[in-house]
């Protein structure tokens, strides 16, 4: 089976394993787990941030964001295609009590005007703006690479206001490695960055938050509150170690997206948008297939891809999928449509 539904589906390799296995750990709630403490001083140096906080999920990361930037009852300004809107459960209404609001915006990036129109002074009657969430790459738009500057545009007339920024950049490193621009570049414009070590770059478990060292004071007691306090987490910690240091490796399923794009463009019946990172989106429409009759036929066939509606699918590469995987995968989509 070849199973390119999700970059999340790799499993960790011998010498990450390994990396693990020969882990310095202590009670990481007590703040002694020295493997999780080196992970955070690099994850922090990296983005050029003050500091940065381990979490079991990028999910949770983004959560604790929204919860130490804003007031209860505030509003958060979020894309209408965002992960943090569609796929977090209303975390931002759960978890932080904040009102939504959305833009749609071609990229996912509002224009400085859809930012300027968005944000809300606080008066008798109106909520105030608590916080602008951007993302980077963009999953639901089809991972797209956002350059710094696009994001600074967006960001600097919400923080102009006083409004900070998020920046869900669970493949950040994605971003980083298609543009050949350092994660800091990205991180310059915005308060905070949540980025995932487990899709692209392989580990089994878990994200890093990152901004001012009174931002992350604040996200540790409410890491605490959301249940994600972990002890001898320091196993998790040399994961992702091993991942910070090989985020170069992304290159390679860049590559293999371009060849698993311009491969599938060629199957009669199915479009593809070229890809800018490692989410190659097909129309499926032109097959006379349904999305999900399209994913069920492929599955049969030996390749797993996600529905992503409007007659789309969705298929990551990632470390698990070789060039072989790749022209097969082709191979057996056109097969199926024939
Ligand atoms: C996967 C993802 C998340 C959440 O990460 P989990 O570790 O799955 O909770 C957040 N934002 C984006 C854009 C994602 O793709």
């Amino acid at each position: 089976m070849i199973d390119l539904r999700s970059d999340t589906v790799t499993t960790p390799s011998e010498e990450m394993r390994a990396a693990m296995a020969d882990a310095d750990v202590g009670d990481d709630v007590y703040g002694e787990d020295p493997t999780l403490n080196e992970l955070e001083a690099r994850a922090a140096e990296r983005l050029g941030m003050e500091a940065a906080l381990f979490v079991p999920s990028g999910t949770m990361g983004n959560q604790i964001a929204a919860r130490v930037h804003t007031d209860r009852g505030q509003e958060a300004v979020v894309d209408v295609q965002s992960h943090v809107y569609k796929w977090e459960l209303a975390g931002f209404a759960q978890h932080a009590e904040l009102q939504v609001r959305t833009f749609d915006a071609h990229r996912g990036v509002p224009a400085p005007e859809q930012v300027e129109a968005a944000l809300l002074e606080e008066d008798l009657h109106r909520p105030g703006t608590g916080l602008l969430c951007l993302e980077n790459t963009h999953n639901s738009r089809g991972g797209l690479a956002i350059p710094p500057s696009e994001l600074g545009d967006a960001a600097a007339v919400a923080r102009n206001a006083g409004v900070p920024v998020h920046l869900d950049g669970a493949r950040l490193f994605n971003a980083a490695v298609a543009l050949d621009e350092p994660a800091s570049a990205f991180a310059a414009h915005v308060d905070s960055v949540m980025f995932c070590l487990s899709k692209g770059l392989g580990a089994p478990v878990g994200s890093m938050l990152v901004g001012s060292e009174d931002f992350i004071s604040e996200a540790r007691r409410v890491r605490k509150l959301f249940g994600g306090g972990m002890r001898q987490a320091g196993v998790l910690g040399a994961a992702g170690l091993y991942a910070l240091e090989n985020v170069d490796r992304l290159a390679t399923d860049h590559e293999h997206a371009q060849l698993l794009a311009a491969g599938l463009d060629d199957v009669s019946g199915v479009t593809v948008e070229q890809p800018e990172t490692n989410i190659v989106v097909a129309d499926v429409t032109g097959t006379g297939m349904t999305e999900d009759e399209f994913a069920d036929a492929c599955s049969d066939a030996g390749v797993q891809c996600s529905g992503f509606g409007d007659g789309r699918v969705r298929l990551c590469t990632h470390l698990d999928v070789t060039r072989e995987d790749v022209d097969d995968a082709v191979d057996v989509v056109a097969d199926v449509v024939d």
